[in-house]
């Protein structure tokens, strides 16, 4: 092929003549005024001298191409980016430019672009590509803009090299995958779980995602992105506490969680469905680092696949929820509660008789009490009588408890409350345990004036009954035990506190060993150190006692030495005097 200058011919050979877009370009003799004819602005002339520079500062690589195909200008730019020299391309048909395979369809398009030349931008998501010199090839986007030179149409292509770009695209739609797969694993996993799990994010708790037995529990489809509150609306879900209450829309563990950063754990809730069936479960929401949220629930969105990943939602919280569905234990709790509640008050009967009896017969020896041709017993058998006697005490005091423990589980088990002095109250029971042992010596420090409080007198006899006896029972080897009572300012604000009776138990026996001493409040437990005594016990006084005190307004706390002792403390509110009198 011929080889050309780089000077923009004056072709007449002009293709169709509806271009988009068209740069007259001055005549080449515009630059030569003087022999032009006509007198150009200066500024015309300098545009005119500056163009080929501007060509050739431009940062992309530039080729001018005529209407056979043929390169009639380039700048150094090209040159660089295919590793040609100039006059080894101009006059080349620029499919050299091209690779091998996509030359003929090349010659095809640019035959066809010349009946319609028009500006086609960068980007216009064409697959483009470049073949270098050296016969290796790189992705290329290609501007194009047809020039009117007389009565041709010239076109210039701005090629830009996007290899860079490209491998981002690459990069980025691979991590796009692999987040959708891991999303997509992490799915399939929480759907095999038996509890319901999902994750929330935002001040408005929109779900990322949730498994099938959060749904199954739900008994309706939160979509991912909707917002709580909108899927309870819509869904007709309800929830209340564990007393029945309705649960406040903000105390919702997951809303909570989100909102404050909280961490709640088996809070106690009922789901009820807008079918009416109502699931009690334990809720656990843990906030999790906002790091981990912003690629889930981005590529959930498909935001990553649009380069959005994170930036918008770096702020905000995400919550794991797990609701745990506690029928079945709640159900198991209520058989067995029905269960001790029968097997306790079908005992009480007979416990009665045989105790009746037994403290009937040991009644015998009392001559005025029987005729004179009774019978006297003999020491073994008295002995006897006085062991089934401690014994049916014993089993009336475990029935008692086992049946005020059902009552309380289900909340059937009511105060009578009247007006009562604590300090009365607490003579009677210390001379009462004081008769029962004579190892131990019992010292009460009452204040002079009575302490007064709107009491169930039986059920609080009862409490400090528990704790004088226990006192007695854990101080094996004897010894004082200090029972204190004092008028004390409640806790809370200064200016809301109430008066408060405190009642003090203190001994020196075997104490309770420390890690053991968090859970000695709940009901069965029991300290290693009494097992390993003989002693007995059911491990429920402590629990009904921290029941009862609660009823009441109060409440109950220990410290405890394990081999030196322990101090039982009890808050009870009192009345002020004014409601005394
Ligand atoms: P019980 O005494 O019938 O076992 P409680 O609920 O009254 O049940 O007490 C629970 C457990 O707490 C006891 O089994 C014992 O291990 C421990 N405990 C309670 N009071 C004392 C005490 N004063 N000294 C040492 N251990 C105690």
């Amino acid at each position: 092929m011929k080889q050309r200058r780089s000077t923009i011919p004056h072709n007449n050979d002009n293709g169709a003549d509806n271009a988009v877009s068209r740069t007259p370009v001055p005549r080449p003799q515009s630059a030569h005024p003087a022999h032009g004819g006509t007198t150009p602005s200066s500024s015309g002339a300098m545009a005119t001298l500056l163009a080929p520079h501007l060509f050739e500062a431009a940062p992309d690589a530039l080729a001018v191409v005529d209407h056979h195909g043929a390169l009639i200008l380039v700048n150094g730019q090209l040159e660089t980016l295919f590793g040609y020299d100039r006059s080894d391309l101009l006059g080349q048909v620029v499919e050299l430019l091209i690779p091998e395979s996509l030359r003929m369809a090349h010659t095809q398009h640019r035959a066809h672009y010349a009946l319609a030349p028009h500006a086609r931008a960068m980007g216009e998501k064409l697959s483009l590509f470049g073949r270098r010199r050296d016969g290796s090839e790189f992705p290329v986007e290609i501007s194009l803009s047809p020039i009117e030179v007389e009565d041709s149409t010239l076109v210039m292509a701005i090629i830009r090299d996007v290899t860079a770009r490209k491998q981002l695209e690459t990069a980025l739609q691979a991590s796009v995958r692999a987040a959708e797969s891991h999303l997509h694993l992490l799915q399939t996993v929480l759907d095999q779980l038996p509890s319901g799990v999902f994750l929330a994010r935002g001040p408005q708790a929109r779900l990322v995602l949730a498994n099938r037995a959060a749904a199954n529990l739900w008994g309706a489809t939160w979509s991912a992105d909707q917002t709580m509150a909108n899927f309870i609306s819509k869904s007709g879900i309800r929830f209340f506490g564990p007393t029945g209450q309705p649960c406040p829309v903000e105390q919702i563990p997951t809303l909570r969680a989100l909102r404050t950063g909280e961490q709640i754990v088996q809070a106690q809730l009922r789901v009820t469905r807008a079918d009416g069936i109502s699931v009690p479960v334990l809720v656990t929401a843990v906030p999790l680092p906002a790091s981990l949220f912003t690629s889930a629930s981005a590529t959930n969105r498909g935001e990553a696949a649009h380069g959005q990943v994170g930036a918008k939602n770096a702020e905000e919280r995400m919550v794991l929820v797990v609701y745990q569905d506690v029928t079945m234990l709640e159900e198991t709790e209520r058989v067995k509660d029905e269960f001790v509640t029968l097997a306790a008050h079908e005992l009480r009967t007979p416990i009665a008789v045989a105790s009746g009896y037994a403290q009937m017969l040991l009644r015998v020896p009392d001559e005025t009490a029987v005729p004179s041709d009774a019978s006297t017993l003999d020491s073994w058998q008295e002995e006897a009588l006085r062991d089934i006697a401690s014994a049916m005490t014993r089993l009336t005091a475990l029935t008692d408890d086992l049946l005020d423990v059902t009552k309380l589980q289900a909340g059937r088990l009511q105060l009578s409350r009247e007006p009562h002095d604590l300090v009365a109250l607490a003579r009677r029971i210390c001379r009462r345990m004081q008769a029962t042992t004579a190892h131990h010596q019992i010292h009460l420090a009452v204040p002079d004036e009575p302490l007064v409080a709107d009491l169930d007198v039986r059920r609080v006899e009862q409490v400090l009954h528990n704790l004088l006896s226990n006192a007695i029972k854990y101080s094996v080897d004897g010894g004082p035990i200090t029972v204190t009572l004092q008028a004390v300012e409640g806790p809370g604000p200064k200016r809301q506190r109430t008066r408060m009776a405190e009642i003090i138990v203190q001994d020196h026996g075997l104490g309770i060993p420390a890690d053991q001493q968090p859970t000695i409040f709940e009901r069965f437990s029991r300290a290693r150190n009494a097992q390993e005594h003989g002693i007995d016990g059911t491990g429920l006084g402590l629990y009904l006692s921290r029941e009862l005190l609660a009823a009441h307004g109060g409440s109950i706390w220990f410290d405890s030495v394990e081999g030196q002792g322990s101090t039982f403390h009890v808050l009870l509110p009192l009345l002020e005097p004014a409601m005394t009198d």
